[in-house]
């Protein structure tokens, strides 16, 4: 997964070292010589992930990442903090001001690598709920935008075998006002978040009785924890499997002994983000959910669809999007041997076969009567053909018997259409799928066709 990273450093060298190694690994990188051309760059170019130099002439970085942290229109972004004092009062600063993390000088590659690739995969997760979210208000259709409440009254579970680090995480917590739970095993975390929902779920990377690690994977795979910020607690001495941690889809981490202050820090800026990201679901809403989806099939309608579309591509930053069109084959005929109502049975029954088939934050639409439409933010022209080519053969696997023991073969057309340049706009992309899927037709139906890549002008 590509990212944009900017380097803020004052140092030309040092942000040449880091921009050799983050470009090696195909990320797009800028980079910025203060705090003032940082926080311009914040805004105009819209990175993925900031590297922010903690000493420097002006504005350092602590003062800069508040500002980030201020503003709108950069407070999503992720800042990592690099310095070069690794001592306690300053990371203490840093979370304060909103750091998402830390790394010290001379920088740890791998270390690097696994924070960014963590980071920027909680974005784009959180991209997907702002634009749902900003869709949901360019349409007119939530109210007075809320401020993001206080940690206090925040839950949070506390999952550690022994007394001893657990007592101290609880009591620091209850210092913000965050009411913790303490738990034993994954088992009963599991069960404890299927009751109610949590904010956020602290883990110790010292379980006896059970694999932590097999813990962070089950937890981002339950569906009631699968967004639910992680915290691990770890020796200092196990940064590979922290490492690891945090490609399971760990959140964060902390060592032993517990910093209170730095626990409270981290645990605020934790629940902070995912308050923030509960804002632009509600925004969302039921309301929402009624006025724009199709009550045939419970999926998006087309106006959703297009609005949202829009809005993606306004806001990619570069990211790629694709569109697939996708048309039932001689459905047409379906309505004619079987009758209205069994046609509507087998639409209802290929939306159900293409919803389980799809990525969480694609979207996906009834576009008219036997079309739909699913768009995939930050596909490129081989993931979506390959999503494309899945999703035809499930519907091709559906099993949809219109009268007891006949078994009546479905299938879908599929028209996929990329933009990967600033030039191709939601109309472009609609168009260019619709007119390969005519392709897929003429080619004899049950396929899956490409749009010819268009190109920046
Ligand atoms: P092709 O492979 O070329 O797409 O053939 P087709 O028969 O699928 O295409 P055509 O556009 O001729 O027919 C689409 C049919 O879908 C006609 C229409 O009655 C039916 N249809 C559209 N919406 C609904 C619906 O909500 N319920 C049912 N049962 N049928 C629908
Ligand atoms: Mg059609
Ligand atoms: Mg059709």
């Amino acid at each position: 997964m590509t990212a944009r990273i900017l380097i803020v450093d004052d140092v030309p060298a040092n942000t040449r070292l880091l921009e050799a190694k983050l470009s090696a690994e195909y990320y797009q990188v800028s980079s910025a010589r203060d705090g003032f051309e940082a926080l311009e760059q914040a805004q105009t170019w819209q990175p993925d992930l900031i590297l922010l130099d903690v000493m420097m002439p002006g504005m350092d970085g602590f003062e800069c990442c508040r500002q980030l942290k201020d503003s709108p229109a950069t407070q999503h972004i992720p800042v990592v903090m690099v310095t070069a004092l690794g001592e306690s009062a300053e990371r203490l600063r840093g979370l304060e001001a909103g750091a998402d993390d830390f790394l010290t000088k001379p920088v740890e590659y791998d270390t690097l690598m696994a924070r960014v690739r963590s980071l920027v995969r909680l974005k784009r997760l959180l991209d997907e709920w702002r634009a749902r979210g900003e869709t949901a208000r360019a349409l007119g259709l939530c109210g007075e935008r809320q401020p993001i409440p206080s940690v206090a009254g925040a839950r949070a579970l506390v999952i550690d075998e022994w007394e001893l680090n657990g007592d101290v995480i609880l009591r620091a917590l209850a210092r913000d006002g965050i009411v913790a739970d303490p738990v034993r095993t994954g088992a009963e975390v599991i069960a404890a978040a299927a009751k109610r929902s949590y904010d956020l779920i602290v883990i110790s990377l010292q379980l006896v009785e059970e694999d932590s690690l097999k813990l962070v994977s089950a937890l981002r795979a339950a569906d009631s924890t699968h967004e639910t910020p992680l915290l691990l607690v770890a020796e200092s001495g196990e940064r590979a499997r922290v490492l690891r941690g945090f490609e399971l889809g760990a959140s964060d981490w902390l060592t032993i002994p517990v910093d209170e202050n730095e626990l409270r820090a981290r645990a605020r800026n934790q629940i902070r983000r995912k308050f923030y990201q509960d804002r632009f679901r509600a925004d969302l809403g039921t309301a929402l959910e009624l006025a724009l989806t199709d009550p045939l099939t419970s999926l998006y309608n087309q106006r959703y669809l297009r609005r949202h579309l829009a809005g993606l591509m306004e806001g990619r930053g570069g990211h790629p999007i694709a569109v697939l069109m996708i048309d039932v084959d001689h459905f047409k005929a379906v309505n004619d041997q079987y009758g209205h109502a069994c046609g509507d049975v087998a639409l209802k029954l290929i939306a159900d076969t293409l919803r389980a088939s799809i990525r969480a934050f694609d979207s996906l639409a009834r576009y008219g009567g036997e079309e739909f439409v699913v768009v995939m933010p930050g596909s490129d022209p081989d993931d979506a053909v390959a999503a494309a080519e899945r999703l035809r053969m499930a519907v091709e696997s559906a099993v949809f018997e219109p009268t007891p023991g006949h078994r009546h073969l479905l299938s879908v057309s599929v028209g996929v259409s990329c933009s990967s340049s600033s030039a191709s706009t939601p109309e472009e992309l609609l168009h260019a799928a619709d007119l390969v899927l005519y392709e897929a037709k003429r080619r004899g139906r049950n396929r899956v066709e490409l749009a010819p890549l268009m190109t920046a002008n």
